[in-house]
């Protein structure tokens, strides 16, 4: 019997795991459509390389022959069907291992807002506090944690900031640690805590972890939904998953903007966009140029070094209004928008 492990995303439960456990083989097999997200893997890698020697890196065509033999299939990543299509024909016994989340699985029957999905949350928190998780591994996410917690204390004026364009302190900049799994959200969320323990809570110290539920809720209704998650229609009607517009068509449009091309060359120059302007970019690309929001999304998805399944597809639903939405889809007003965020265009005047 053979065993294999099989690291596409959570790589601290993916290393605990590897020290508990001896594989036969362990395989770390990144998805990454662009050379920003080639280079971050490889950075990646080069850190859980001390971690897990005997680890190889493996290209999704690799996977096939090299799990040909196993009988015993361990997978840390995304449970999803996005993730399946890697290993669909193989006809494998796969087992996943635990996602990066504060709950494994929440039910969601019933549940029509993240409101009302993250007043349900808060409660049962109360009650029963999240367990520790995992402590940071990499020293680079200790030290992110620190200084921003402890050195600079951002966490203090979060609230006022975290609208911000174009600063890294404006938000805590811990997604693509989340994304990867190499920040723990138990471990982050009573990180906060201890933090509001030491310094005192205030709007800002809780808006984050407001903002960790919003992760939450889109995992959870994104589990809830399956395939419709890829779905055009959303929960909306009859599914739809013909293939998106045609690339060219489609940016071409879109970058006749110049807000939008300035968007468009941060977001393939560095893989981050901030809330803020992810929020304009899929609200421009829906409304003003009429584009298929699952194109939209394919493009956050070849492009973020934070791509996260749920998350993304899910805001790009929430605001093409074909998800979990009350208000039915998000239209923002670009001028009035720059007004208040950004009156002195330094966005534009950077990224153009
Ligand atoms: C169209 C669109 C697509 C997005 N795609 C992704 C994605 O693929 N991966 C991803 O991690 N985030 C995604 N987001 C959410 C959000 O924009 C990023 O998490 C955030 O900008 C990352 O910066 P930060 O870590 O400094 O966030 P902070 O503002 O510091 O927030 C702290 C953490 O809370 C979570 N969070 C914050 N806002 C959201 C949100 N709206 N939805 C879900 N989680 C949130 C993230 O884990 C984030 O790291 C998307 C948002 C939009 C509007």
């Amino acid at each position: 019997m053979k065993s294999a492990l099989v690291i596409l995303r959570n790589l601290q439960i993916a290393v605990q795991r590897s020290q508990q456990k001896t594989f036969d083989q362990i395989l770390f097999c990144p998805i990454y459509h662009s050379p920003v997200q080639e280079a971050h893997c490889r950075k990646l890698w080069s850190s859980l390389q001390i971690e897990i020697p005997a680890a190889q890196w493996v290209s999704a065509d690799q996977l096939p022959p090299l799990l040909k033999d196993c009988t015993e299939i361990e997978v840390a990543g995304w449970d999803c069907s996005e993730e399946r299509q890697l290993f669909k024909g193989l006809n494998l016994d796969l087992q996943f291992l635990p996602q990066n989340r504060l709950y494994q699985s929440w039910d969601v029957t019933g549940v029509t807002s993240f409101t009302q999905f993250r007043k349900d949350i808060e409660k049962f928190i109360k009650k029963n506090p999240i367990e520790d998780g995992i402590a940071p591994y990499e020293t680079a996410v200790n030290n992110h944690l620190h200084s921003y917690f402890y050195q600079k204390h951002l966490a203090k004026t979060y609230f006022e900031t975290r609208n911000g364009l174009l600063h890294p302190d404006d938000s805590t900049g811990l997604s693509a640690h989340l994304s990867w799994g190499t920040l723990d959200v138990r471990y982050l969320w009573n990180y906060i805590l201890d933090y509001e323990k030491a310094h005192g809570s205030n709007k800002s110290t809780y808006w984050i972890r407001f903002e960790l539920l919003w992760r939450e809720f889109f995992h959870h209704i994104g589990d809830s939904m399956q395939d419709l998650l890829f779905s055009r229609n959303g929960l909306k009607g009859p599914s739809d998953f013909t293939p998106p517009d045609p690339p060219d068509g489609a940016l071409a449009t879109f970058v006749k903007e110049p807000l939008m091309k300035a968007a468009w060359r941060q977001l393939s120059e560095t893989g981050f966009l901030s809330n803020r302007m992810r929020q304009w970019f899929a609200s421009h690309w829906i409304f003003a140029d009429n584009l298929d929001w699952l194109f939209g999304a394919q493009l956050f998805e070849q492009n973020l070094i934070d791509y996260d399944v749920y998350s993304n597809y899910g805001n790009w639903q929430y605001i093409a209004g074909v998800g979990y939405d009350p208000r039915g889809g998000r239209e923002f007003n670009l001028k009035k928008q720059l007004e208040m965020y950004d009156p002195q265009g330094a966005y534009l005047k950077h990224w153009s």
